[in-house]
């Protein structure tokens, strides 16, 4: 049972076990805060996991399942991992939408008798990770508070911890609020309010399952940003996050719509295959040298704009900083060096950071005021934003720079974090233990004489301290003042009262040095912190630089032109080509083509056999308007483009088993969203549809889509299509255009030209495209020959079937 702010009412583990002993005790008690997460007990180098946190984490984690008291009755389940490689299992655990709460000893084993004093130091969660190194780089983590208000609307808190980024809206419509949530794809909800019962919370939860579910009604009166600031000082321990960012709006159309099927249609980011590697958008336009720059890249191209003047300012930026070589030289140069300021200064905000995180900082920091003079006299307007907004934070880099020494430790409490010159105590007390060692020297050269023990040697080890060893031959010359402290196989070691005066004195300057260290370096993360806003404000604004010098170079390295760009409906593309495919061919053999939308060309009927290009049109059309919009030049001799509010491709097939849809069902699905959502000012990519189903139900159907999208929606649309019959439309709706992709037949063989042409292409080649693909030889002229029949008596149907097609044609009024 878990309440409303997630603690265990009634951990059952608890009645099964035997006798509790007072560490078991302090388990419970500290395990029944934590109800709805796993609990990482701290037991010296392990953590611990205890009944049913054990039998449900050793599986997910692979651990050996083992057991406390095994002799007992009811054994209690336990299983444990080491603590340096807690964050792989964290990691794992988290892939499995499980919370983690990490329990720590708050004093050492030795200082006192019983249980040593034990509290959970943070919880982490599959949004609020925290700890940057838990996560892979490009990996988003976001939370997102559901509540509902009193007048029945949904409102939605998105939060990115790492980046301090909080997106706040209110809706009554919930497709929207579904499609929005898909596009940030959550690890976490949140549910402030009580809508379990609510069928739309249903959709959500199906839709979404991957993701983790929180409850925390506790936090209804407060609205969702609020509950979000709780939860975060709940789990992360904070009491003042002053790095979040003010919260702007989330159901506001900021940029071009761009599902997740045209994002994955396209292959923006993955290929067809589902990697993230390989032939993709992201990885052709991809320069960038930072990690917030790549992140920054994909939020560009999942969100291009909308904004003519903002893409323009992007577009005049890229263009300087291509001319300007030099200078992008000299920041690109820069950039190879910084590396993820973003998530350093959330650790240190959510006080994870290490020395050698803060060390991390400075070094970012120390390379600003060499960006900025190299951007001052870039007369471009984002790069003087960014010289602009980038903030040297001048003393503190001073600080650190005065305070931290270059090879830093990992660990805060072993000292070897300052340098001598930033504190006198520092030096006075390291100084006493360089000296040690020349003491050491000086006493065991003075002992040497005094015995005449030649081989006497002054050691030191952890367990014993300081100790003089004398070899077996010369144990007789040993002073009666020596106090004799282990035997060793060469000898004995003694000590005397001078060197455990000698001792005590090294061994708590050493422990009073540590402790020093250790303070000091929570006051400076203290003042990172502070300057947290600043430094989150430093990482975008060096991952906007990254973006668009990595613009230029994408734009020199594939030769990619400058679009126009305008408010009216028209769009032109002269010698437009594919990003991607053109990477994948060899240089020039990509075969550019013209594409034209106006008033007498809305709607695109294309036909082509198999194999000749459609496809690959269609998509370079979709990812020239993409990329303009994101501010990226395109793969273009010349082009005009409006500005697209949406972007919609149902192009290829593919099912959806897991969501109980057919292939058909998928197209027809994703086709009636499209016609739902899409305006005039959207562009349409529809391939092939209605080919799941008979022939003529196929064909009506793409006949009346065609219609619908033409009439309706009066998109910018293109449509491939085999099914010649549609391509009819032409002669009766102005608007409506034919073109084909051409094809020559040569000596029997079929020779893709690649070109888009007007006009219908007038046979479907299917059998000499089947050929290429090597089907046995008796296949193909068996299909010849059926073809050759099949043609002979459907010339009757035609006839009647054109007559059929003439009379609905005459039918509809409703065009132009
Ligand atoms: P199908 O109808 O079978 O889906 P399609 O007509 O859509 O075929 P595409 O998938 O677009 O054909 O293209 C097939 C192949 O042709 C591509 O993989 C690519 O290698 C090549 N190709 C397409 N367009 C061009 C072009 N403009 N220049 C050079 N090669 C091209």
């Amino acid at each position: 049972m878990v309440d409303s702010a997630g603690h265990s009412k009634n951990p059952s583990a608890a009645k099964k076990a035997q006798k509790m002993t007072p560490m078991l005790e302090q388990y419970q008690r500290i395990k029944s805060q934590y109800g709805d997460a796993i609990l990482f007990y701290r037991m010296g180098d392990f953590y611990e996991m205890f009944f049913d946190d054990a039998l449900e984490a050793a599986p997910l984690l692979e651990v050996q399942l083992t057991a406390r008291d095994k002799n007992a009755e009811n054994p209690i389940p336990m299983c444990g991992i080491p603590h340096h490689a807690a964050q792989n299992y964290i990691q794992k655990l988290l892939s499995h939408g499980k919370k983690i709460a990490i329990c720590e000893q708050l004093e050492s084993p030795t200082a006192g008798k019983g249980v040593v004093k034990r509290d959970v130091i943070r919880v982490v969660t599959p949004a609020l990770v925290g700890d940057p190194e838990i996560v892979t780089e490009e990996s988003r983590h976001l939370l997102v508070a559901l509540n509902e208000t009193k007048d029945n609307s949904v409102e939605a808190c998105v939060l990115d911890l790492f980046s301090g980024d909080v997106l706040l809206g209110e809706t009554q419509d919930l497709r929207r609020l579904e499609d929005t949530l898909l596009q940030w794809e959550p690890k976490e909800f949140l549910i402030v309010s009580d809508f379990a019962n609510r069928p739309w919370f249903s959709k959500i939860r199906q839709r979404f399952s991957s993701a983790a579910f929180t409850e925390r009604t506790a936090y209804f009166e407060e609205g969702a940003y609020h509950a979000v600031v709780r939860y975060i000082e709940e789990t992360q321990k904070v009491s003042r996050l002053d790095y979040l960012k003010p919260p702007v709006p989330l159901f506001s159309a900021t940029g071009v719509a761009l599902d997740n099927t045209t994002l994955a249609t396209l292959e923006v980011f993955k290929t067809s295959k589902g990697s993230w590697e390989g032939p993709t958008i992201f990885n052709v336009v991809n320069f960038t040298q930072t990690p917030m720059g790549r992140r920054l890249l994909k939020e560009w191209l999942a969100v291009p704009l909308v904004d003519k003047a903002a893409i323009e300012a992007r577009f005049d930026t890229v263009g300087i900083f291509l001319g300007e070589s030099q200078k992008s030289a000299v920041l690109g140069a820069e950039l190879r060096y910084v590396r993820d300021l973003e998530r350093l200064t959330s650790k240190a905000a959510l006080n994870l950071a290490l020395p050698r995180d803060i060390v991390a900082i400075r070094e970012i920091l120390k390379r600003i005021p060499t960006i900025k003079e190299a951007l001052a006299d870039i007369r471009a307007p984002l790069a003087s934003e960014i010289h602009e907004k980038l903030n040297p934070l001048g003393a503190l880099t001073q600080k650190l720079e005065q305070a931290l020494l270059d090879e830093s430790p990992t660990s805060i409490r072993d000292g070897g974090i300052f340098r001598d010159s930033y504190s006198e105590e520092i030096r006075e007390l390291r100084s006493l233990a360089h000296d040690a060692k020349s003491t050491i020297a000086g006493m065991e050269k003075r002992e040497k004489e005094a015995t005449s023990i030649p081989s006497l040697k002054i050691k030191f080890n952890k367990v014993f301290g300081y100790t003089i060893e004398v070899t077996k031959t010369h144990l007789g010359r040993v002073p009666a003042h020596y106090i004799r402290k282990q035997t060793i196989s060469t000898g004995e070691r003694y000590v005397t009262e001078e060197l455990k005066d000698f001792e005590q004195k090294v061994l708590s300057a050493e422990t009073k040095l540590k402790t020093i260290e250790e303070s000091l370096f929570l006051e400076l993360r203290k003042e990172i912190a502070e300057s947290a806003a600043s430094l989150l404000e430093n990482a975008h604004q060096l991952a906007t630089l990254d973006v668009l010098l990595g613009f230029a170079t994408a734009a020199k390295v594939h030769d990619w032109t400058r679009p126009t760009l305008h408010e009216a409906w028209d769009l032109k593309i002269e010698d437009g080509r594919h990003p991607v495919v053109e990477t994948l061919l060899e240089k020039g053999k990509f075969v550019p083509n013209s594409v034209e939308f106006d008033d007498s060309a809305r709607t695109l009927i294309l036909t082509g056999p198999n194999m000749s290009g459609k496809s690959t049109i269609m998509r370079q059309i979709a990812l020239i308007s993409l990329l303009a919009q994101a501010g990226c030049f395109v793969p273009v001799k010349r082009a005009a483009l409006p500005l697209v509010d949406a972007i919609y491709t149902r192009i290829g097939s593919s099912d959806d088993l897991a969501g109980g849809r057919s292939t058909f069902m998928v197209e027809m699905t994703e086709m009636a969203r499209i016609l739902r959502q899409a305006t005039a000012k959207s562009l349409i990519l529809v391939d092939e549809i209605g080919r799941g189903t008979s022939t003529y139900d196929g064909l009506s159907l793409a006949w009346s889509l065609i219609e619908f999208m033409h009439n309706e929606v009066r998109a910018k649309t293109l449509f491939a299509t085999h099914f010649h019959e549609v391509t009819s439309l032409e002669q009766h709706a102005p608007g409506i255009k034919n073109m084909n992709v051409l094809v020559e037949k040569w000596e029997g063989e079929i020779i893709f030209l690649h070109k888009l042409a007007p006009g219908i292409c007038n046979r479907s080649y299917g059998i000499e495209v089947a050929a290429l693909a090597n089907l046995p030889q008796p296949v193909l002229v068996r299909a010849r020959e059926i073809l050759g029949h099949l043609e002979s008596q459907s010339q009757r149907n035609t006839r009647n079937r054109s007559h059929a097609l003439q009379r609905l044609q005459n039918q509809m009024t409703f065009f132009e």
